[in-house]
């Protein structure tokens, strides 16, 4: 090894080897059975005393926190070296002890201690050119309120290094250089600055050509007004001055104080800043973002045995790699060592979906970061711990999210590495389950796991003739027994197995209503409604599909219609109606599913191709003891009628329902009055059989 390795106990020095003896410049015998802290200077940089800090650090490793640990020491000549250990436990005889190993740092800490001193010295310059722009490279001049007209300190334009006329010799003039923006700030400012009669101060820019670069200039401009003896502002005095380098200074300064200089990626200030803004805004909009806590697994043993240089550049790629997998408006910091925290800033969705959303992200991040580093030809493996915070839900300010955020990234540790752990215990489950549902789901087509139920439409003006059935998709699941569709389509649109579920649950209900239909007289065949998803419809074949899984059933197109809601088909309503024609020209029947809940605008009704509105089951429910439910039903059967649709009423549940639909003409109803969606086989069982068996109606 070439690092220099030491054991404590307590704060004793139990052992070393000879490169960490080499290191102080001393021999291992005389390092032995001493306290680390006579060998240390008696206070580190942090302002600890080395004594207390060791006996500190000893306690948490030993506990279980290992860790990475600055440290200065004193070499055997007094000379003073910088140490970086890292830091874990292990047992000897029985007692538990602290590893270190340590590499000397001297040479870097040098480096960070020179940039720490380039920004003090920068401030300083800041403030230095801010006193010097007070002397220097001011013009001040006088607008006159009475006339408009405003006159300049001699030589103004030259001395600020502008083109002449650009100041101008009226107020107009000189507003007429602003930008729109700047206009609005400055007649603000203008405004407060008379009213109040103080000093009124902004600061405008300028896009100016610099020979060939165009340059961005900045001037402060600041004003008070002056008051006649009858009190009357008279007069505006005021100055500019150029603080283009002021402002460079500060960018400058920016950068220095708010990026790690290693990855170049932002550093903990500036994460716990865009994260308090960013949690406000959530708190404000009533949305979620979440803070992921990323801690390298084992990144030490590669840092250890291959050494800095290749330890830097792994973190270098790291930070490469997260960027790459997240959008631009997500920010990745590092915090420190192989610490790195993702700030996504608006997640959308119930508290389920955000933490589906967050998983997935996570993921994606454990991923790319698991993939092979290739160095000097040799191929290096690494995983990444990460914890998950979401606020505001896990807290409203900045730290304490990050905490959070980190408690979680433990837990996944904890729970064997190359994880993702949240910091909410009931968010971990709901991520859990969607995802094992998802794993469920993509293998339920495969393993016959899916089912399709059939509810009867009936036609109750006919003798409650059953007319037709709406295909009701069910999951067998193995572990959970019946899984109703609320719960898993969601799902599958989310990650796009609605596409083949959705193919399979149309190929199915075309199986089984050419079953139906066999030898059937034409007055008293079966129809098949089947539900569409959006992101079926959507999909760029949908129709070509339609029409080749009906075709391939030799059903006749008018016994089948795709139920689609309003929301779906009014979303574009251009790629809607050249869907739609195709369709009705190939035959298929179409229903608006859950009519009224939606826009149930004329316009769409009026000019798409639509052979069928279904009216939700909010209006059914209430039928009876709301009128403005009654009038709504009332009037779509009226405007059903007028556009030539036919209607069914979908949740039919008692007699009086039934009875006021029959009464006011409405004649297909479904509903659990009539039946609950029923196997295939009890279905066909109980409606289809030679003497086709009628539901009672009244
Ligand atoms: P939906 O299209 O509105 O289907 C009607 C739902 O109302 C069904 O619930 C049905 O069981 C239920 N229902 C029927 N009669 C009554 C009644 O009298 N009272 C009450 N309270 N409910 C009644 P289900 O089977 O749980 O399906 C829920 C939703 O899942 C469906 O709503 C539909 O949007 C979706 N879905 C079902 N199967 C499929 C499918 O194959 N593909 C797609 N994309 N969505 C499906
Ligand atoms: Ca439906
Ligand atoms: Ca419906």
């Amino acid at each position: 090894m070439h690092d220099g390795v030491l054991m404590l106990c307590e704060t004793e020095i139990v052992d070393c080897n000879e490169q960490f003896a080499r290191m102080l410049s001393m021999d291992k015998a005389s390092i032995i059975g001493r306290s680390i802290a006579e060998l240390s200077v008696p206070i580190q940089e942090d302002g600890s005393h080395s004594e207390a800090k060791a006996a500190q650090v000893f306690e948490s490793v030993v506990a279980g926190r290992p860790g990475w640990i600055d440290w200065r020491m004193k070499r055997a000549n007094g000379q003073l070296i910088d140490i970086e250990a890292s830091l874990s436990r292990a047992t000897l005889d029985g007692e538990s002890i602290l590893v270190a190993t340590t590499r000397d740092v001297t040479a870097r800490k040098l480096i960070e201690r020179e940039r720490q001193l380039l920004l003090d010295e920068l401030s300083d310059k800041e403030e230095m050119i801010r006193l010097a722009g007070m002397a220097s490279g001011v013009v001040s001049g006088v607008f006159d309120l009475g006339t408009g007209a405003v006159s300049w300190s001699d030589g103004a334009e030259d001395s600020l290094g502008v083109e002449r006329g650009t100041l101008g010799k009226s107020m107009d003039e000189f507003k007429a250089n602003m930008n729109a923006d700047e206009l609005i700030e400055f007649e603000r400012a203008l405004a407060d600055g008379l009213r109040s009669g103080e000093v009124f101060k902004l600061e405008i820019s300028r896009l100016e050509d610099d020979a060939d670069n165009v340059v961005n200039r900045w001037f402060s401009v600041q004003g008070k007004a002056n008051y006649n003896e009858r009190h009357e502002a008279v007069t505006i005095r005021g100055t500019i001055a150029d603080i283009t380098e002021q402002k460079n200074t500060r960018q400058e300064i920016e950068t220095l104080a708010y990026y790690d200089p290693l990855t170049g990626l932002a550093n903990r200030r500036l994460l716990l800043d865009r994260l308090q803004q960013c949690c406000s805004q959530a708190e404000r909009r009533g949305s979620s973002g979440a803070l992921l806590f990323i801690d390298l697994d084992h990144f030490k043993l590669l840092n250890d045995s291959l050494g800095h240089q290749v330890g830097d550049e792994l973190l270098i790629e790291v930070g490469h790699r997260l960027q790459a997998c997240l959008r631009t408006e997500d920010t990745v910091a590092r915090m420190g060592g192989d610490e790195f925290v993702v700030l996504l800033p608006s997640i959308s969705g119930d508290p389920g979906l955000v933490a589906s959303r967050v998983h997935t992200v996570a993921g994606k991040v454990g991923r790319s970061i698991a993939k092979d580093y290739i160095f000097n030809d040799n191929h290096y493996q690494m995983s990444g711990s990460i914890g998950v915070a979401i606020f505001p839900e896990d807290g409203t300010k900045a730290n304490i999210i990050l905490q959070h955020a980190d408690a979680a990234m433990y837990l996944a540790k904890k729970s064997g590495r190359d994880t993702v752990a949240f910091y909410h215990a009931s968010l971990q489950t709901e991520a859990d389950s969607r995802l094992s549902l998802e794993a469920g789901l993509r293998n339920a087509t495969d393993r016959g796991e899916l089912e399709l139920y059939y509810q009867p439409q009936v036609d109750v003006a006919h003798g409650g003739q059953v007319v037709g059935a709406e295909a009701l998709l069910r999951w067998n699941h193995p572990e959970n027994g019946l899984v109703m569709p609320d719960t898993f389509i969601p799902v599958a649109e989310e990650t796009g197995l609605i596409l083949s579920v959705g193919k399979w649950v149309l190929g199915r209900a075309c199986v089984q209503c050419a079953l139906w239909n066999e030898g059937r007289d034409e007055k008293n065949r079966i129809g098949i409604a089947v539900n569409v998803s959006p992101v079926q419809f959507r999909h760029q074949n949908f129709v070509g599909e339609v029409k080749s899984i009906i075709s391939e059933q030799g059903l006749d197109p008018e016994l089948v219609t795709l139920e689609i809601t309003e929301g779906t088909l009014i979303d574009n309503l251009e790629d809607t109606k050249i869907k739609l024609d195709e369709l009705q020209k190939f035959g298929v029947r179409i229903s608006i599913d859950d009519f009224g809940t939606g826009y149930s605008s004329l316009y769409y009704l009026k000019n798409l191709p639509l052979d069928e509105l279904k009216i939700d089951r909010i209006f059914i429910r209430d039928i009876i003891d709301d009128l403005s439910d009654a009038a709504i039903v009332s009037s779509i059967l009226a405007i059903a009628e007028n556009l030539e649709l036919s209607v069914v009423a979908e949740g039919v549940e008692t007699d009086e329902q039934a009875k006021f639909l029959i009464n006011i003409g409405c004649n297909i109803n479904q509903g659990y009055l009539y039946a609950k969606p029923l196997p295939a086989q009890v279905f066909t069982a109980k409606y289809l059989q030679l003497t086709d068996a009628g539901v009672d109606v009244l």
